[in-house]
C-alpha cells in the first residue's frame, strides 16, 4: 500500500514524499482509513511505530477539507504527556501540514505562560497540550475548548502513570460531546480500558 491510496489530500501527499516517507506503517495503514470515517479509535501502539503520523495525516485531510476557521479557538486538541513529546508532535504536525494553512502551538508546562496567551488568542487549528499545562489556561479562561471537533488522547498509559486522571477528567468537561475521540496506549491495562469506557463511544480498535 502506499500513501495515495489512503486518499489524503495532494499537498500531504506532497509533504510526505518531501519528507522521504514511500509507505504507510502498519499503524498508519490500519488507522487512518478508520479515521478517515469519522469512528473514535483505540490503538496500542509504541512510540516509534508512526503512531503520531497515524492521527496527525487525517486530521490534517479533514481540516483542509472543512475550509477556513471562523474564530480562534482551536478545532483539535491533542494530549499528551510531557513537554518532549508535545513539542515533538508539534514538529510533526507542522512538517505534514507545510503546505496546507493551517496554525499549530504547543502549551506545555515550565515555559512562562504569555507567549501561549499570545498563540491561543491569535488562533489556531490544533492545539497540542500536557494536561497540567492546559488545566492552567482553563483557569485563566486562556483557551477556548467549545470548538474541539477530534480529541486525540496520545500515550494515555503514560499520562495515567503521571496523575493527569483529574487534569483528563475537567478537560474533557470543557469539550463538546459530538466528536471524534482517538486514543493511543502502549498497554490495555484496566484503568486505560475505563478510560476508554468514559472518553471514547463504540471505538474501533488497532493493535499492532
Ligand atoms: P512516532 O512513532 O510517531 O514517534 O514515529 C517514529 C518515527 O518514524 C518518526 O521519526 C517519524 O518521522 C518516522 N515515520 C513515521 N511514519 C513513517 C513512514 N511512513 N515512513 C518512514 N518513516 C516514518
Amino acid at each position: 500500500m502506499n500513501f495515495s491510496e489512503l486518499g489524503l489530500s495532494p499537498q500531504i501527499l506532497r509533504a510526505l514524499d518531501e519528507q522521504g516517507y514511500t509507505q504507510p506503517t502498519p499503524i498508519q495503514a490500519a488507522a487512518i482509513p478508520i479515521v478517515m470515517t469519522g469512528a473514535d479509535l483505540l490503538a496500542a501502539a509504541q512510540t516509534g511505530t508512526g503512531k503520531t503520523a497515524g492521527f496527525a495525516l487525517p486530521v490534517l485531510h479533514y481540516l483542509a477539507g472543512l475550509g477556513p476557521r471562523k474564530g480562534p479557538a482551536p478545532r483539535v486538541l491533542v494530549l499528551t504527556p510531557t513537554r518532549e513529546l508535545a513539542a515533538q508532535i508539534l514538529d510533526s504536525v507542522k512538517n505534514y501540514g507545510r503546505h496546507l494553512p493551517l496554525k499549530s502551538a504547543a502549551i506545555f508546562g515550565g515555559v512562562s505562560m504569555g507567549p501561549q496567551h499570545d498563540a491561543l488568542r491569535r488562533g489556531l487549528d490544533i492545539l497540542i497540550a500536557t494536561p497540567g499545562r492546559l488545566i492552567d489556561h482553563l483557569g485563566q479562561r486562556t483557551v477556548d475548548l467549545s470548538q474541539i471537533q477530534v480529541l486525540i488522547l496520545d500515550e494515555a498509559d503514560r499520562m495515567l502513570d503521571m496523575g493527569f486522571l483529574p487534569a483528563l477528567k475537567r478537560v474533557l468537561q470543557a469539550l463538546p460531546k459530538q466528536r471524534q475521540t482517538l486514543m493511543f496506549s502502549a498497554t490495555f491495562s484496566d484503568p486505560i480500558k475505563a478510560l476508554a469506557q468514559q472518553f471514547l463511544h463504540n471505538p474501533q480498535e488497532v493493535s499492532v
